[in-house]
């Protein structure tokens, strides 16, 4: 920098100019005598006159600045070494390269114009996929404009693809809304089956406005359908509630007046708000009004148990019970627990869409053996375990690795929710696979004994004069029931690379080892046993762990997965990473 300070003014500028340069300032006026004086000789200067032309067409003015200069460069660098047939050859391909970068470019122009409208679509409408879209997009433009348009082409097939994967995932959630509607027996489910399915026969890329357009209007009528039966299951619970509230107002001390007055008063307002609820003509205002009365009613309950006093858990969840069973239509077994704290189940419930817990595959809500912690979900039926009084917490985390502690009655009844509602609309049976959902594969004991034969024979087991077929029936009998003896067959010499590849296929198993906390990753995969006795076997991409992980349990099969970020991001009022596949993202807190 301080040579050009010193340097005459132009000077240095002069000189870093290319011979090729300066020609095409000539442009195609004739060699002159200073050029003569330079030793150009009339040839050179044709040719450089040619490709200035060729600079000048439209084929070429058209690509976008650095593909031009990707282009030049080879001939600028031929013009500077003056050889006549380099020259000539350099031209040559350039003609033909700017020809076929300007097909490909012109494509490719017309592709990204048509997919940034799309990605502006998803973006305006808050789509899940969107970042992703915009992310790949951005990728696409960027390979464009360095001329690679070869990346470019694939690149913007990987947008396509993601922008048809949005489109697919909010179809995904109509059918799971139309599954709940037609779980209430409402009539209008068939024919909205009907219609989702021919929108979602005629879907493509070229059709992705109409899609939308038909999709909204779709769930604008799905939401209407819902309406009305929403109402009647929100009014039975009300009813229950009520019930409930004027037992235990009942109950309530007369002395001193100032206790059992306001209480009074309170019922009287709400219970005056709740018949013009039920007259509401407007369905919004329907709606809103009947929720504001819900929250206005638990918290109206607690109140009057508290003024009542004494031992009021039986009779508050009791009351719970019936209200949860004519909100949602399933049956809870208390089978005599003793915490089966119902009036939270009930708060819990209602942090997640009413049509999740509405719907076939939750039928029971049973409670297990006292003492026994934990939860589970089977056959249409939830079965919460012992959580005390409800107030302990469970070590969860966001999704950036900081600790995030939450509810653990909370957090497991919505986790056993996700199981149902994933159960119900097949969420993982069409996602599991897509890298955004953890990049799941189903596994067997053989395909897992042939990755770790592998590891074995590419590895230590190199030389090994071990046959393989003995090492994978040893590795089958591992993963089947533990690590064998050595058998006589195999010298002791020789045992060790073969015992501990045996060593390592064993950590996988379930059997209480719980390999999800500690995966065993080979070649970027992580396998496992996920339910001893279950045949059940999984491998995920271990990369995806990273950014998506709430709690190490949701990397025990697709469906846990599911539910530990079904679970968390309605419980934190928190959106799923942005890496999580739309088709699940759908279903989480938006
Ligand atoms: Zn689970």
């Amino acid at each position: 920098m301080s040579d050009s300070k010193t340097a005459p003014k132009g000077g240095d500028k002069t000189q870093k100019r290319s011979w090729a340069e300066k020609i095409f300032g000539w442009k195609k006026k004739a060699p002159t005598t200073t050029t003569r004086s330079e030793g150009i000789d009339t040839g050179l200067f044709l040719l450089a006159a040619n490709f200035g032309d060729l600079m000048r067409e439209k084929t070429y003015t058209e690509l976008p600045k650095t593909a031009q200069a990707n282009l030049r460069r080879p001939v600028e660098q031929a013009l500077d070494g003056k050889d006549e047939g380099t020259i000539k050859s350099a031209i040559a391909t350039f003609k033909v390269e700017v020809a076929n970068s300007h097909t490909a470019y012109v494509d490719i122009a017309k592709r990204i114009e048509a997919d940034q409208i799309k990605s502006t679509a998803l973006n305006d409408r808050g789509s899940p996929g969107a970042a992703k879209v915009a992310r790949l997009l951005a990728t696409a433009k960027q390979s464009t404009e360095d001329g690679k348009f070869t990346d470019a082409a694939k690149q913007l097939d990987d947008v396509e693809a993601a922008i048809m994967n949005d489109v697919d995932a909010h179809l995904g959630l109509a059918q799971g809304r139309i599954n709940s509607l037609s779980d209430w027996g409402s009539t209008e489910a068939g024919g909205l089956d009907n219609r989702l399915k021919a929108i979602a026969s005629k879907s493509t890329l070229a059709t992705f406005e109409t899609t939308w357009r038909e999709y909204d209007t779709l769930m604008h009528d799905v939401a209407a359908a819902a309406t009305v039966p929403v109402q009647e299951q929100k009014t039975r619970s009300l009813a229950e509630l009520r019930k409930g509230i004027v037992a235990a107002l009942a109950g309530v001390p007369t002395t001193p007046p100032t206790l059992k007055a306001p209480l009074q008063q309170r019922f009287d307002v709400w219970d005056k708000a709740l018949t013009a609820a039920n007259t509401e003509t407007d369905a919004n205002k329907k709606s809103t009004a009947l929720d504001t009365l819900d929250t206005a009613a638990t918290t109206l309950y607690a109140d009057i148990l508290k003024a009542k006093g004494g031992d009021t858990k039986a009779e508050r969840e009791a009351v719970f019970k019936k209200a949860l069973e004519a909100r949602y239509g399933f049956v809870v077994e208390d089978n005599g627990h003793p915490f089966t704290n119902l009036d939270k189940m009930y708060e819990v419930l209602k942090m997640v869409p009413h049509e999740d817990v509405a719907q076939s595959k939750l039928k029971k809500l049973v409670y297990g053996t006292p003492g026994k912690s934990g939860a589970a979900f089977g056959g249409a039926k939830i079965i919460m375990g012992d959580y005390g009084d409800a107030t302990g917490d469970w070590n969860y985390q966001n999704p950036d690795g900081t600790p995030a502690p939450v509810n653990g009655f909370g957090i497991s009844a919505l986790h056993e929710l996700g199981h149902s509602i994933d159960d119900r609309n097949g969420i993982m049976k069409s996602n599991q696979g897509k890298s955004g959902c953890g990049g799941w594969k189903k596994e067997t004991v053989d395909s897992i004994a042939d990755v770790f034969l592998e590891t074995f024979t590419s590895g230590p087991g190199k030389n090994s004069p071990v046959p393989e077929t003995t090492v994978r029936a040893l590795i089958k009998t591992t993963l089947s029931g533990g690590v064998p003896p050595r058998p006589d067959t195999i010298a002791v010499t020789d045992w060790g690379p073969v015992q501990a590849v045996l060593t390592s296929a064993n950590g996988i198993r379930d059997a209480g080892k719980w390999p999800w906390n500690n995966p065993t990753v080979i070649g970027g995969r992580a396998y496992h046993e996920s339910y001893a006795g279950r045949g059940e076997w999984w491998s995920y991409d271990n990369g995806a762990r990273n950014g998506t992980t709430v709690r190490n349990y949701q990397w025990r099969s697709p469906a846990e997965w599911f539910a530990e970020l079904y679970a968390f991001t309605h419980f934190k009022k928190q959106k799923p990473p942005g890496s999580i596949d739309s088709g699940v993202a759908v279903y989480m807190w938006k």
